[in-house]
Order: C-alpha cells, then sequence, then structure tokens
C-alpha cells in the first residue's frame, strides 16, 4: 500500500490499482483542484461511519433518541414513527456495498480528470461503466450544495464530469454559453465550439508566434485587413486568404517564366 503526504487516507486505498503515472494525474488533481477537495470533505461528512440522522428520515420526528438494533450498528429506529433506518439513507452511499466505497470517493476525483467515460471507470476503481454513471448521479446532490461562486475547475481543460461553461468559458465571438468539446486530443487545451454560432476556438492560441500579421500584407482586391493565413507552400510562399472577399494571394506572386505564354516571347 502506498502511503503518500497530503492525500487523505481513502485515496490510497481507492487508487491502491493504478500504475504508477495514473497515481500521479489522480494526485496531482488532488493537489491542484480545492473544489475537489471541497466535495470530499461534504462526502466524509456523510461517510457511514461518521454521518448521523438529526431528524428521522421518515417522519422529521427530533430530539428522540435513536434505538440501535443489536445485529447491525448502523441500523436506527425512530421512536416516533417505529421506523428502522441505516445511517446512509440520503445519502450517496446509500444501499452502496462497503467494498463499493472507495469507488464512490474514486469517482468524485475522475470527474476532474482528462479520461473519458470508457476509461475513467477503471481508473476510479468501478466495475464497469454503468457503476461509474451510477456513483456519478448519487454525488451530483453535493455539487448543489456549493456556494454558487464556487469555481469548479482551477483552468479550464477537458474535463469529463464538467461542461466548458461549467469551468467558466464562454463563446470568444458571441457570448454564448451552449459551449460543447470539440476536440480534446490536447486536454489540456482542448478545441471548443459554440452551438449558437458554430465558432470553434482554443482558448490558447497555438499559433501566436504568427501574429500579428505584417502591416504591409493587405487584401489586393479590397485591400482589407481581415486575413487568414491558409498554408506555405514549397516555394515557402505564405498563402493568405481575405475573410471579407474570399479571394486567396500570396505576397510574392511567382514571377512569370520568359518562355511561358504572354505572346511577347523570342519567336
Ligand atoms: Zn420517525
Ligand atoms: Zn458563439
Ligand atoms: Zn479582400
Amino acid at each position: 500500500m502506498r502511503t503518500v503526504d497530503g492525500l487523505p487516507d481513502w485515496f490510497c486505498v481507492a487508487f491502491a490499482h493504478l500504475a504508477p503515472d495514473d497515481f500521479a494525474t489522480v494526485s496531482a488533481l488532488w493537489k491542484s483542484e480545492p473544489a475537489l477537495r471541497t466535495v470530499a470533505l461534504l462526502i466524509d461528512t456523510l461517510h457511514p461511519s461518521r454521518h448521523r440522522h438529526t431528524r428521522c428520515p421518515c417522519c422529521g420526528h427530533v430530539g428522540a433518541r435513536w434505538h440501535s438494533s443489536y445485529s447491525d450498528a448502523m441500523r436506527n429506529r425512530c421512536e416516533a414513527c417505529g421506523k428502522s433506518f441505516t445511517n446512509t439513507v440520503g445519502t450517496p452511499f446509500f444501499r452502496v456495498h462497503e467494498r463499493n466505497w472507495p469507488a464512490l470517493y474514486g469517482t468524485l476525483v475522475v470527474l476532474w480528470g482528462p479520461w473519458t467515460p470508457v476509461q475513467a471507470w477503471r481508473i476510479a476503481g468501478c466495475t464497469d461503466a454503468k457503476q461509474l454513471a451510477d456513483f456519478r448521479r448519487r454525488l451530483a446532490p453535493l455539487f448543489e450544495q456549493l456556494p454558487d461562486d464556487t469555481l469548479l475547475a482551477s483552468r479550464a481543460a477537458y474535463r469529463l464530469g464538467f461542461t466548458p461553461n461549467q469551468q467558466g468559458v464562454l463563446c470568444l465571438r458571441c457570448g454564448g454559453r451552449d459551449i460543447v468539446y470539440r476536440k480534446r486530443g490536447n486536454h489540456a487545451n482542448p478545441t471548443f465550439a459554440c452551438l449558437n454560432c458554430r465558432y470553434q476556438f482554443q482558448l490558447h492560441a497555438s499559433r501566436r508566434h504568427m501574429l500579428p500579421l505584417d502591416e504591409s500584407v493587405r487584401c489586393p482586391d479590397c485591400s482589407g485587413r481581415a486575413l487568414n493565413r491558409s498554408f506555405i507552400d514549397t516555394c515557402g510562399r505564405q498563402h493568405y486568404r481575405c475573410r471579407d472577399c474570399k479571394r486567396n494571394f500570396v505576397t510574392q506572386p511567382r514571377k512569370r517564366h520568359p518562355s511561358q505564354g504572354g505572346g511577347l516571347g523570342v519567336q
């Protein structure tokens, strides 16, 4: 069993099955995501070994003495309505077998991770993708307990459990909130797409070193400056496209060879 400083007790149990590089990824998530640690504390307060109902979940009776049954220390009986119930009623642990409790914590951590649902259930320690989906549903109410201004993620990235908008991303063109992930190959800098205006963008421009365009470059037709670099051809010339008039052009056109056409060549 690994023991690592700065990690909670359940962490090494929940992720004991991971290879060292995956374990390093989940530990980094734990250290870099404050909202993850906050929600984990909320789960800790609901853990069956600690959680006690202050009122009866059936009748709301308060202040009575709970009778624990003899067989199961976690079972209680309300003396007002006579119903018996466990500590886990109304918590994410309700009817989850004790051996799966670490996977419930594991599911919480992978919500911040870069995995797809197909990969994530193994990382989380679940038995299959269905169990991961079930645990995600159980954890959802915890997020509603967070204050409205809570930042869910330390920085916007592709994350399994959160939409771009939940991470604070708005469309760079129209300000819309309906943003989806378009490409997640580079999960730290995914391509987002706006469902409202179809604009696709990254938050960290990967070709920023080519900008701004040289002042002298203008569209030969409309003299516009709304230009895109399209590609560099085999002669090393930069091709541009004008967004206003759709003209494609190069800045240094190839010199017309004297032997080609023109009518003025040697006879
Ligand atoms: Zn009751
Ligand atoms: Zn948009
Ligand atoms: Zn133009």
